[in-house]
């Protein structure tokens, strides 16, 4: 949904304020229980600066390489990886994400528990979850992810808070909704089956964060609807060859 060219990004932003806003009346939710992540990824710095600059603070990136690049140019803000994470891209991912939407494997969990055991460093875990059972989906199957839980509380390191879906691409929000709520019950019957609290549901993004909302999310991930179709190409973040950061080729 790319928006007018001739829009400002502050106007942009103050619709999508709006919007959210009656989301929550329609719902009876309080504005506080609904974080906006604002999806910078393929923007420049100077475009994420102008979001954080109007009150954005929370930015999803879905790529770990990206994110590092980016981030030592931008105002300070607090990162969510809301993409897959590479086993190889740990470490890395660590230095700058704090919450991390995106987690789809036990072996993956294992790797997070230990590292983060080794370095200290906790972020927020939510397990995605594939709930239309998409074959080219990332994420746990719902019947998958109480091994994932399991394998958390058997580490006894990672802290996970809840759960997050990518329903089917779709332009008609009201498909998405099921899949919302599909997502909000296994929520519930985890909480139940392992006594444990699962406050967050990462759902909805430009086209259907809405109805995400009418159905309990507490993140939802929004790009297009506030920057405007994506610039992909434009740069590129580089591993520099004698070190361990990035930096980006234009
Ligand atoms: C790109 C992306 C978004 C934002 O998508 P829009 O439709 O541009 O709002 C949200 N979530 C994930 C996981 C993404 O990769």
């Amino acid at each position: 949904m790319p928006a007018e060219p001739e829009t400002s990004f502050v106007d942009r932003h103050a619709e999508i304020e709006r919007r959210i806003s009656e989301a929550c009346a329609r719902a009876g939710r309080d504005r506080a229980s609904v974080q906006l992540v604002a999806v910078t990824k393929t923007w420049p710095p100077e475009v994420v600066n102008e979001a954080i600059a109007d009150g954005l603070r929370v930015l999803g990136e879905n790529r770990v390489q990206e994110a590092l690049a980016k981030a030592p140019m931008c105002s300070s803000a607090e990162w969510h990886l809301i993409g897959p994470l590479q086993r190889n891209k740990i470490r890395h991912a660590l230095t700058l994400f704090s919450v991390l939407h995106g987690i789809d494997s036990v072996p993956l969990l294992h790797d997070l528990a230990r590292i983060s055991d080794e370095t200290g460093l906790r972020p927020d875990i939510l397990l995605e979850v594939n709930v239309a059972n998409e074959a080219t989906k990332h994420g746990f199957t719902a019947e998958a992810v109480p091994d994932a839980i399991r394998a958390i509380l058997e580490d006894g390191v990672l802290r996970v808070v809840g759960l997050m879906t990518v329903p089917p691409w779709t332009l008609e929000p009201e498909t998405s909704r099921p899949h919302f709520r599909a997502l909000r019950e296994l929520r519930h019957q985890l909480e139940q089956d392992f006594s444990i609290a699962l406050p967050e549901l990462s759902m909805g993004m430009s086209a259907d964060f809405e109805v995400a909302i009418e159905e309990g999310a507490t993140y939802v991930r929004i790009g297009s609807a506030l920057f405007g179709a994506r610039n992909a190409g434009a740069w590129k973040p580089v591993r520099s060859p004698d070190s361990d950061s990035y930096y980006l080729q234009v």
